[in-house]
């Protein structure tokens, strides 16, 4: 499987829809969706709850299969792949911020964002789990355990664990969501500058606007559509 690029965009979506069916009627909770990231850019996606946002994240980061159209990671397309190479790509190509933090309840904050370390089979994964544990300021956390840690801290650990293997693509789904907005701030503070200085593509999720005002772009879904497509202020 080649991880080279072959396009200009890092990702790639293409007439893009998700329909589901049940009761003998179709929902389309995406439309057609057609979409290009190019390497590096922070893009926000704004929209009414229901409108299809986290469904078209979780088709990107490959954790769901379309009903039609395709999603290329790198030149790669997701649906060419079989679930063990496409949790490679995944592993070598995505990280992930969830609202609710999903880390591992029964390991430590340390072990947590050792998990993709061990996973890619890096050498070394405690000593560098450390040293991202302490580049969001919880080193004197690494043995507490996510019930042990405030909502905020268990964020930081969670992004920790997302830029653990250094992947070009960083996927965040309302990772403010469960914060206060002072620790939201704080949060979104800390996603920006790791990105920043990895050189992160993002695709951040989010109800806020204030935080969508910060990104190089912010497409807006209505009904699982496209509805707009702003060009923002360059992030710094
Ligand atoms: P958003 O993240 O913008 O709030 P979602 O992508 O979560 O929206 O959901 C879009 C729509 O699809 C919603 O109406 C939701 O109820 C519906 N939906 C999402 N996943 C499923 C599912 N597995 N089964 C049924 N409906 C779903
Ligand atoms: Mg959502």
């Amino acid at each position: 499987m080649s991880l080279q690029a072959s396009h200009d965009s890092i990702i790639q979506v293409r007439t893009l829809s998700m329909r589901l069916s049940g009761g003998g009627r179709t929902v389309t909770i995406l439309d057609s969706i057609n979409l290009d990231v190019p390497a590096g850019q922070f893009l926000a996606v704004v929209g009414p709850s229901g409108s299809g946002k986290s469904t078209l994240l979780g088709l990107i980061a490959g954790l769901d299969r379309p009903t039609s159209g395709s999603v290329e990671l790198n030149g790669v397309d997701l649906g060419a792949l079989s679930e063990d190479d496409l949790a490679l790509l995944r592993g070598r190509l995505v990280g992930i911020v969830f609202q609710a933090y999903h880390l591992i309840p029964t390991l430590t904050a340390l072990e947590n964002v050792m998990v993709p370390l061990e996973l890619t089979g890096g050498r070394d994964a405690e000593a560098r789990g450390r040293e991202w544990l302490k580049a969001v300021g919880l080193e004197e956390r690494a043995g507490h355990y996510p019930a042990q840690l405030s909502g905020g801290e268990q964020q930081r650990v969670a992004i920790a664990r997302a830029f653990a293997c250094r992947p070009p693509i960083l996927l965040a789904d309302e990772p403010t969501g469960n914060l206060d907005q002072t620790t939201g701030r704080l949060v979104i503070e800390l996603l920006m500058r790791i990105r920043r200085e990895q050189g992160t593509t993002m695709v951040l999720v989010t109800h806020d606007a204030d935080l969508a005002s910060l990104a190089d772009r912010v497409i807006t879904l209505v009904d699982g559509r496209i509805a707009r497509d702003q060009q923002g202020t360059p992030s710094p």
